[in-house]
């Protein structure tokens, strides 16, 4: 009744088996009996059987038995749902007793007919019997004599003969794996692993197919791929004279499977049953649709396939296969975009460290951007620079970063800070210009000023010691370490290009720098949502001028100023458009508080006042009177347009020249200017006047007509609640989610780096509001602002420019609130291309 029964099923039978009821490798079974290889007889136990067998009621054992030979060993393996949920261990040699060994020992001989049994007993004492397994450390020799010892010492421990018939320990093996899956452990582990509570357990009863015998025998595993790089490559091992995965344990003496340098091959020895496996193995990735490993035993000469699972890969490899069953014709480009976790992309598009090498952690912090990179440490962004002078690699250590680090961090190689969260400083012009980021590393003592770093364990780290920064997961490691490049192949490539035809929303990339435009345009972003331009005003030459500008004492003192800072911009901007050909390009204005281009200590001060030849008093008297007390929430953004309107004035020029000039016989530019923190639709009028009148004079002076567009980024409450007014009087608006999530929360982003892992430990927060996006609460916002914008303004764009624009639960939620583009760093552009394409797919 076995072909019949649900509960018991015979793969070979048209009973249906599926992942749901009867678990993966059941289900794999099946199709691969279906395809006809030679897989050995084998019963599937659904996850009701098993779950019955756990209450103590044993399905009919003996119906069980008769669909294999009288005299067949028999394997138990488990089959869950998603195979990284764990499972028993496998059970081998189900039948081994005293008759069953006199037959082997006549046909392989008493040594190895007694390895086999006294494996058998150790492993159901273990697993089924669970007992110690060092009750059998005193054991020693091989063969009859160390069986006999095995079965004493397990006669002595349970107080009974071990189970003598096949039926009495295929009943014990199944209650034990069965009991095994509902354990308190097993089921914390695998619910770590994401398995629902309810989760089933499998089990598949299956022939032994006999790796140990006198001809040609053994067992072992084959992949048409490198797991490394997803390229084909024909690789896996095969042992004689073993069964189950002996093959790849670490002593063994195993074979290569196809001609290797290193040694002897299954190819040249097999070379028969080498070529039935590779077809299987092509069969079994055609029909199965994936790269799979299989699982194999050679009988006396006869092939044997037991089992196929996926191939294990690392990203790089996830995407090869996935591309390559594509090309194949084998899936469609749609199924190859689903199956890649968009995050994932992260470990192609950077350096990483090896996933096999060997890590010494001195401390760990917030994971703030990708990628990995080795170099000495330095204390200072001059430092950095002489050290990238001398090319050296060196990794930037500072409390926090700030403006004026920034030269030093396109010098260095990574960088960690002990402040800060995901949207501080270090963190967002890492992600930008694809440095290594590693913030808010609370467990070690940065000791700045004496050039040293102390870990938890009272190590000191002095400058210059070599470490290890892995920005992908947030930890500081001693040493160089194994790296893997990154790997932006044909492969990566075609996939971006199916992510691109699938997808319905766009991707811009924030770019503050001409080299970020071209990683933008590198990963095919369509357009710049996002340029902060004060970013440009800490290259060499420019500070002093800026600072100049600062202590202006008049109006129009601060416009001959800033007439000397205007071609300097107008340079940059020309080069953005013309890097962006024709692209769109959303320049913001300015919008940091202005002592942030003071400097903070002495020297700087001294320094200043010789430039500026100002008695050093009156130096320190302006900057101090110019301190805020809480300067997130105080004179910058569209505030300082409004009071201080030179600055807006001089970008609309220069944006407005460079525009002129980068549209001289090609298609017109056309410009958008975005304000930034307005929090009140009179800021928006204002600099609209006066940014209309710098329009009408620039036309006026060159002769040229030009259109520009106008915009305003919604990152205080307010202008999220009044956008329908706002949206009155500008045609886009893109939501600073940065700043948003910051004032909604009433959460500095520069300090909540410190308590964040607390919160979220105590699930206060979900996980860190900056890094992925508060749908809740800072979500409403959006919702709200987007809706009353369009409301009022029906053709209005829409937009986020905040970090969340590169995460893909925010891409959704941005996707469904109908917005017209995401913009993100550029280096994560590819994730919020695959990300999109997944979501309309
Ligand atoms: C924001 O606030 O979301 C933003 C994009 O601007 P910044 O990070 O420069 O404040
Ligand atoms: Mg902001």
């Amino acid at each position: 009744a076995v072909q019949n029964n649900p509960d018991t099923t015979l793969v070979t039978t048209d009973a249906p088996i599926t992942t749901a009821t009867h678990g993966g490798r059941a289900k794999c079974l099946q199709r691969l009996a279906r395809l006809a290889l030679p897989v050995p007889t084998t019963v599937a136990l659904s996850f009701n059987a098993v779950h019955h067998i756990a209450s103590g009621h044993l399905p009919d054992i003996d119906a069980i038995l008769r669909q294999f030979p009288q005299d067949a060993l028999l394997c138990v393996r488990p089959s869950s749902e998603d195979p990284d949920w764990g499972g028993p261990s496998a059970i081998l040699n189900i039948g081994m007793n005293d008759a069953r060994y006199e037959i082997l020992c006549g046909t392989l001989g008493p040594g190895s007919a007694a390895a086999l049994f006294t494996r058998f007993v150790q492993s159901y004492a273990i697993h089924v019997d669970r007992l110690d397994p060092d009750m059998f450390d005193d054991i020693t020799g091989e063969g009859p004599a160390a069986l006999a010892e095995v079965l004493k010492a397990y006669e002595a421990e349970t107080e009974t003969p071990f189970p003598a018939t096949r039926a009495e320990q295929l009943a014990g093996v199944l209650k034990s794996m069965a009991r095994a899956w509902e354990g308190t452990s097993a089921r914390l582990l695998r619910q770590a692993k994401g398995a629902p509570l309810d989760a089933g357990l499998g089990l598949v009863v299956q022939q032994m197919a006999f790796g140990v015998g006198q001809g040609e025998s053994g067992s072992g595993v084959l992949q048409l791929v490198s797991s490394k790089t997803g390229m084909p490559q024909i690789t896996g091992r095969y042992l004689r004279q073993s069964q189950g995965r002996d093959a790849l344990a670490r002593d063994a003496d195993s074979l290569y499977i196809s001609r290797d340098p290193r040694g002897a091959s299954l190819e040249e020895t097999v070379p028969d049953c080498f070529a039935q496996l590779v077809d299987h193995a092509k069969l079994m990735r055609e029909k199965l649709r994936e790269e799979m490993q299989v699982e194999f035993a050679i009988e006396n000469g006869q092939l044997r396939i037991l089992d196929g699972v996926r191939v294990s890969r690392s990203s790089r490899a996830t995407v090869r296969i996935a591309v390559q069953l594509a090309r194949d014709g084998i899936i469609p480009r749609e199924e190859a975009l689903m199956r890649i976790e968009p995050n994932a992309l992260n470990e192609l598009l950077h350096r990483q460290i090896d996933r096999h090498a060997k890590r010494e952690l001195l401390g760990s912090g917030i994971a703030a951007s990708p990628g990995a990179a080795t170099g000495k440490l330095v204390f200072s962004a001059n430092e950095a620079q002489a050290s990238a002078a001398r090319d050296e690699d060196c990794i930037l250590v500072r409390r926090e970063t700030s403006p004026e680090d920034i030269r030093g961090m396109h010098a260095a190689k990574a960088v960690i800070t002990e402040r800060g969260g995901i949207t501080s400083h270090a963190a967002v012009i890492g992600r930008g210009i694809g440095l290594p980021c590693v913030v808010g590393v609370s467990d070690i003592r940065f000791q700045t000023r004496k050039g040293q770093l102390v870990t938890k364990d009272g190590r000191v780290i002095p400058a210059g010691e070599v470490v290890t920064v892995d920005g992908t997961n947030g930890t500081i490691l001693l040493g160089a370490t194994e790296m893997q490049e990154a790997a932006l192949d044909d492969a990566f490539q075609d996939l971006m290009e199916w992510a691109d035809a699938a997808r319905d929303i766009d991707i811009r990339a924030n770019a503050d720098t001409p080299a970020d435009a071209q990683t933008a345009r590198n990963f095919a972003a369509q357009g710049i949502g996002l340029c902060r331009t004060e970013h440009m005003f800490f290259e060499a030459g420019r500070l002093t001028v800026m600072r100049e500008m600062i202590f202006a004492e008049s109006g129009d003192d601060r416009r001959a100023v800033l007439q000397r800072l205007l071609p300097m911009q107008r340079t940059d901007f020309i080069q953005l458009f013309e890097i962006m050909e024709g692209q769109p390009v959303c320049i913001r204005l300015f919008d940091p508080p202005l002592h942030e281009f003071l400097p903070t200590d002495r020297t700087g001060q001294s320094e200043l006042a010789d430039a500026l030849d100002l008695p050093l008093s009156d130096v320190t008297r302006r900057i101090e009177a110019m301190m805020e007390y809480n300067p997130m929430l105080g004179l910058r953004g569209v505030r300082l347009g409004v009071t201080v309107p030179e600055i807006y004035e001089m970008q609309a020029r220069a944006i407005f020249q460079a525009a002129v000039f980068a549209s001289r016989d090609k298609a017109p530019v056309v410009p958008e200017i975005m304000i930034p923190l307005v929090s009140a639709k009179r800021e928006v009028e204002l600099v609209r006047t006066n940014v209309d009148a710098i329009a009408a004079a620039v036309t006026a002076e060159t002769g040229v007509d030009f259109t520009y567009r106008l915009g305003v980024m919604v990152e205080t409450p307010r202008a999220a609640l009044r956008a329908g007014d706002i949206a009155q009087h500008c045609s886009f608006l893109s939501f600073g989610t940065n700043d948003l999530t910051q004032m909604t929360y009433g959460l500095s982003r520069d300090d909540a780096g410190r308590f964040m892992s607390d919160y979220v430990r105590q699930e206060v927060f979900v996980e860190d509001p900056f890094h992925s996006l508060d749908i809740d609460g800072v979500g409403e916002l959006l919702k709200l602002g987007s809706e009353r914008g369009r409301a009022s303004r029906p053709d209005i764009t829409l937009s986020i420019c905040g970090e969340h624009g590169g995460n893909p639960e925010s891409i959704a939620f941005c996707r469904d609130a109908g917005f017209d583009y995401v913009s993100c760093s550029p280096f994560r552009v590819p994730v919020a291309r695959l990300a999109a394409a997944q979501l309309a797919i």
